[in-house]
């Protein structure tokens, strides 16, 4: 094996989230555009009209000090906003408003949980806010192919968090923005399930080569699909002596390879100014009159004591704030099952429909009553994920949802005790004598292949410890 195989990529960040305030970061126009039509929530400010003035939106820098805060960054003492010259269309007044050498916060933190169960920390080297431009949409039609220009989008406020190049693989990275994204979500400044709110750009090198850079990169998974593309992309050049070139790359989602942008990125000039328009800002003494609600982190602590879950458990909940709000309304129903069925189940179910936890919170009486029916052994675990797969369906197709006990009696899911079935359960130990003898002699399986077959033939509903009880209940009786 060549002692290149075994490189290590370095990976930094640069991030861009959409803050979720009322209206956009110097202008009063409504933030909440993705149902309206193109161009209808402008104004001359953000339009970029000579004349005007922008005024800074107060619950934007508030948030974004937050995150800054949430990030473990220093904050510094003054802001300052300035000028981003470059010309592109999207970009009305051919500068965006952005923090250059002041930002909000430099030097902070995240932690993350690696996959060898170890603490990782990465770096923030810095957080600041600026300003979204527009949005450019490429169209080919019988018209031929052009580009059409929205700029509802043109002055929503972003938060842009850059991370030290310290990200050692495309999972890890993956790890990072998930806990980002959580946190975000925990201190209620951003709505990670809005199209388009998150947007990376990703770099990418290994150590004696140049960096490329991964642009405008739009999901999670894209990101991480996006490095690995990279990565082996790299290495293989590396293996062959090529040579890399720094390069802008874009991502495809559509078959998860990145191609070259512009190949030679000649560190351009934005000619960064302070913005003549906007005072400084004293963050610091803002800074004392804001506090932080519990992040994931406390809250999975306090998971762990409260109810008393393994710490891998409370880790998934924790995870996802609606998630954790909603195990903490089922937990005094039962704290171990709701937190055992909700991690092992639900999660995999929603995932598997592309499901949120909030698309099924509107019905969450549906929830209780089914981790009741479990908790009081009324279904067997069987039983109830068939139950749950039919309500996720009826989500999905038509949002009327029954109550499990509905779909219990209609499909005759009640559990029953195997008492009943004693006679079948004889009968079926006597058809499988093979089986018997294997476990008889101490074959592994040979029990549990009895076991299904009972299960099989009484529809999932009798508990399979019960059915493992009277088999050997049987079994010494011969
Ligand atoms: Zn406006
Ligand atoms: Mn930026």
């Amino acid at each position: 094996m060549s002692e290149q195989q075994n490189l290590i990529p370095i990976i930094g960040l640069e991030v861009h989230c959409q803050l979720n305030t009322n209206s956009k970061l110097f202008c009063s126009c409504s933030s909440d555009f993705r149902n309206d039509e193109p161009n209808t929530h402008v104004c001359p400010i953000c339009l970029g009209l000579p004349g005007t003035l922008p005024t800074l939106n107060k619950k934007a820098v508030e948030f974004g000090i937050k995150i800054g805060m949430a990030l473990n960054c220093n904050i510094l003492e003054t802001g300052v906003f300035s000028r981003k010259n470059y010309f592109y269309p999207d970009l009305v007044k051919a500068y965006q408003i952005t923090m250059g050498d002041f930002p909000l916060g430099i030097d902070g933190y995240l932690a993350i949980e690696t996959e060898d169960n170890c603490k990782k920390f990465i770096h923030i080297s810095r957080i600041h806010l600026e300003e979204d431009p527009g949005r450019l949409i490429h169209v080919s039609d019988n018209k031929g192919s052009h580009t059409l220009v929205d700029y509802n989008r043109s002055g929503i406020p972003l938060i842009e968090i850059v991370t030290a190049p310290e990200i050692e693989s495309p999972k890890e990275a993956r790890l990072f923005l998930n806990k980002l994204r959580s946190i975000l979500e925990y201190i209620g400044v951003f709505d990670p399930d809005k199209e388009g709110s998150l947007r990376v750009d990703a770099n990418i090198s290994f150590k004696g080569h140049n960096r490329v850079e991964i642009k405008n990169i739009s999901s999670y998974r894209g990101v991480e699909k996006a490095l690995l593309y990279e990565m082996k992309r790299q290495k293989m050049m590396i293996e062959k002596n090529e040579y890399i070139t720094r390069e802008t790359r874009h991502f495809h989602e559509s078959n998860n390879t990145t191609t070259s942008g512009r190949s030679k990125e000649t560190a351009m000039d934005y000619r960064y100014f302070q913005e003549p328009d906007l005072p400084l800002i004293h963050v610091s003494n803002w800074q004392k009159n804001i506090t932080l609600p519990e992040l994931p982190d406390q809250r999975c602590e306090r998971l762990i004591l409260e109810y008393n879950i393994p710490k891998n458990y409370a880790t998934v909940l924790t995870s996802n704030f609606q998630l954790a709000n909603l195990y903490e309304k089922l937990a005094p129903i039962s704290k171990s099952i709701s937190a055992i069925w909700l991690v092992d189940v639900l999660v995999g179910e929603l995932n598997y429909r592309n499901l949120l936890v909030k698309d099924i919170l509107k019905y969450e009486n549906w929830i209780s009553e089914w981790i009741k029916l479990l908790h009081e052994k009324i279904i067997t675990d069987k039983s109830a994920i068939t139950i749950i797969r039919l309500i996720l369906d009826e989500i999905i197709s038509n949002n009327i949802v029954e109550m499990p006990s509905t779909i219990m009696e209609r499909l005759n899911l009640k559990k029953e005790s195997v008492n009943t079935y004693k006679s079948n359960i004889e009968k079926i130990i006597e058809n499988n004598k093979k089986a018997l003898d294997d476990h008889l002699s101490g074959k592994k399986g040979a029990l549990n292949f009895i076991i299904g077959q009972v299960m099989k033939e009484t529809k999932g509903k009798l508990d399979p410890s019960e059915i493992t009880n009277i088999i050997n209940e049987i079994i010494s009786k011969r």
